[in-house]
């Protein structure tokens, strides 16, 4: 296992996790911008990341794409492949990897709360856990996401006027801001800025339900008066939501924790719901893998590494290029 400058490279299968620049061969954990790039001949990735992957990136997708399901292993040169469940978005997988007796795990990014659109997060026992840490400092613990919807809900029974303009991100955040407000019990249709349509079409296409979706067509105000209105964060700071009638911005997000972030966005109501895991389920399944020893990459490297060594895993952090995060 090998740090490059096109990213983790798995040197005896000859193939690159998650790589920054275009490669010969890929192993892709999931469709997020800052995982998937486009232009690798060869990508291996599950049947629902692939999909997400034609869907944003058409012929950059991949040259070659091969579908493999959770628990289903290949051999790549002479490593042993295999993608477990991540929870973080639909199609998301960690990367087991097994060569001469040792079992690596590259987690992608994840988290281990309850999510209707995606698989579980499974734990697997390794000799070297690779782990994700965006939300890696003890402040970021993420509240019950269906507070969080409850706390839209009641802004929309207490301003029936006022169209509700959620900023979320197209893939992942938005259709599980969906699923937990219908879980919540609001049911009426949802009306979606043109970027989000979709991957909501793809996520029912996969069998995950979302109820009645409409175009947010800003031209009918009318009809938006006190309706839920999801667009992406961008849209949500211009003048596309300013042309809504006094709206309530708010704004989905693990960095709604940090208040003045959602000042800086002008956002009223902040909802705190996040994809990846805060520092409390990072901990956690730490304890669960079991693994000796572990490389933190991708966010707050430092505390998440003083952490495990304390508790006596080795522990370091890998700085990997070109992560900028998208769908926090
Ligand atoms: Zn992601
Ligand atoms: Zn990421």
């Amino acid at each position: 296992m090998k740090v490059c400058p096109e990213g983790l490279y798995v040197e005896p299968g000859g193939f690159y996790v998650d790589p920054v620049r275009p490669v010969e061969r890929a192993v892709i954990t999931h469709g997020h911008s800052d995982h998937a790039r486009p232009g690798h001949a060869n990508v291996l990735a599950t049947s629902g990341t692939l999909a997400i992957m034609r869907q944003r990136l058409g012929e950059g997708a991949g040259g070659a794409q091969q579908a493999l399901e959770y628990g289903e292993a290949i051999r790549i040169g002479d490593v042993t492949v295999r993608l477990a469940p991540a929870g973080h978005v639909l199609g998301s997988a960690q990367v087991v990897l097994e060569y001469n007796g040792s079992r690596v795990v590259v987690s992608g990014d994840y988290k281990r709360t309850f999510d209707r659109t995606c698989a579980p997060f499974e734990p697997v026992p390794c000799d070297v856990f690779i782990t994700e840490a965006t939300f890696g400092l003890p402040v970021f613990r993420h509240p019950p996401d269906l507070g969080e919807v409850r706390k839209l809900i009641h802004s929309l029974e207490i301003f029936p006027e006022r169209s509700h303009v959620v900023g979320v991100y197209a893939l992942g955040k938005c259709q599980r801001l969906i699923t937990l407000l219908r879980a919540a019990g609001y049911d009426r249709p949802i009306y979606l800025h043109g970027a989000l349509e979709p991957i909501c079409k793809l996520y029912e296409g996969f069998g995950i339900a979302l109820g009645e979706l409409r175009p947010a067509t800003v031209a009918v105000k009318e009809e938006l008066k006190g309706a839920l209105v999801m667009a992406p964060p961008g849209a949500v700071a211009d003048r596309w939501a300013r042309r809504l009638t006094d709206p309530v911005v708010a704004m989905a997000s693990g960095w709604m924790r940090v208040r003045q972030r959602a000042r800086q966005r002008g956002v009223e109501l902040p909802l705190v719901i996040s994809d990846h895991a805060d520092w409390d389920e990072l901990t956690q399944t730490l304890e669960d893998v079991g693994a000796p020893e572990v490389w933190v990459t991708h966010g707050r490297e430092e505390a998440l590494v003083h952490h495990a060594t304390q508790r006596g895993i080795r522990a370091r952090a890998l700085a990997l290029v070109g992560f900028e995060e998208e769908g926090a």
